[in-house]
């Protein structure tokens, strides 16, 4: 070896030996930085964004950066809206851990737990400190209280630099669900169309369909607010009750596999999950009074219209109402805990 030789040799080495990948020039304009944390093509990155809380406390976001060896797409995977859903914030830790940024064409964004003001405290629907359901305020207000600002921060980090978005939810730990996903319509045909395709690509079916409010400033849900923007998106739901099994985050992983495969993000055959069953027409039903709920089906079951669901009692055993099927359907899911609040969810029913 001459002297340049192993001037070069040297140079590489302590490179490599860094941890610094040799990128292609082409590649610097790669680098995806966002707050604090920044990878470079070939790398994964994880940390914490961060959300000054005014008059709340400060929030953090859990998030990583999966930035692939080649260009690609921007998909965001985003869990724990919704923060004691367990299977989805369990398959993004599974995502990270074995997507492999050299093979990767394009970013995965993770959000690995977004209220995780309300993971830390076992909170179900709301964040703890302004008791606001973090999925009711997209898009967000820098100036608002905690969850409006969660938002906001999502929506400026995440969702404005991803060209797709899955947001990704369970029963809650209340709620004995069967999976399914929503196709979220907002209102422009060509999103809507390439929103379908992903949400069926993804596989856990039956898929609901679903009309967000066409309205940029209040796009209320997470799915909605990349969609207002011209992104495809969707919401799926995949386990209940609080429960963190197998099975629902293996039905999460074959999913994001599958949407990985069908974007060219990663090498493989793309899954045909066969034709999937649409839900046209669905109902929420919520109760009327605070007390106690007592259902009469469970998750899955078909009812007839009329049929009774569940009835809720005051705290002594009195009934106050029985809460029947609105119309013929599937129980997608019912809540299958005591408690029941004056405008909370029941019961959502589906009709195929
Ligand atoms: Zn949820």
């Amino acid at each position: 070896m001459d002297r340049k030789t192993v001037l070069i040799c040297l140079v590489a080495f302590l490179l490599i030996a860094g941890g610094v990948s040799l990128a292609q020039p082409e590649q610097e304009g790669r680098v995806v930085t966002i707050g604090e944390i920044k990878a470079l093509p070939g790398q994964t990155v994880s940390g914490f964004l961060e959300v000054e809380g005014g008059t709340y406390p400060d929030a953090q976001i859990p998030i990583s950066i999966i930035n692939g060896s080649q260009p690609g797409p921007v998909l965001a995977l985003n869990a724990g809206v919704h923060a004691y859903e367990y299977p989805p914030i369990e398959a993004l830790i599974r995502v990270r851990a074995q997507l492999d940024p050299q093979k990767l064409k394009g970013t995965v964004l993770l959000v690995h737990i977004a209220n995780l003001q309300a993971f830390q405290k076992r909170i179900i629907y709301y964040n703890p400190y302004d008791w606001l359901n973090l999925n009711r305020v997209f898009p967000g207000d820098p100036e608002g209280s905690i969850s409006q600002r969660i938002a906001h921060t999502i929506t400026q980090e995440i969702i404005t630099r991803c060209d797709y978005l899955i947001d990704l939810h369970c029963g809650d730990g209340n709620e004995a669900l069967i999976p399914y996903s929503y196709w979220s319509k907002g209102g422009n045909p060509e999103v809507d169309a390439a929103s379908k395709k992903l949400v069926e690509a993804f596989g856990i079916y039956p898929i609901i369909e679903s009309q967000r409010p066409q309205d940029a400033k209040a796009t209320v849900y997470v799915d909605n607010t990349a969609i207002q923007m011209g992104k495809p998106a969707f919401t799926t739901e995949s386990g209940q009750l609080g429960i963190l099994d197998e099975e629902s985050v293996q039905r999460l992983l074959r999913g994001i596999d599958n949407v990985l495969k069908y974007l060219h993000m990663i090498e493989g055959e793309v899954k045909d999950f066969g034709r999937p069953a649409y839900i046209k027409k669905y109902e929420v039903i919520r109760s009327n009074h605070d007390g106690i709920f007592y259902p009469l089906i469970k998750r899955g079951y078909y009812v007839h219209k009329g049929q009774p669901i569940g009835y809720v009692t005051d705290y002594f055993g009195n009934k106050l109402e029985t809460i029947f099927a609105p119309f013929t359907g599937q129980i997608l899911y019912i809540i299958a805990t005591p408690p029941a609040n004056k405008g909370e969810p029941v019961v959502e029913v589906g009709e195929y």
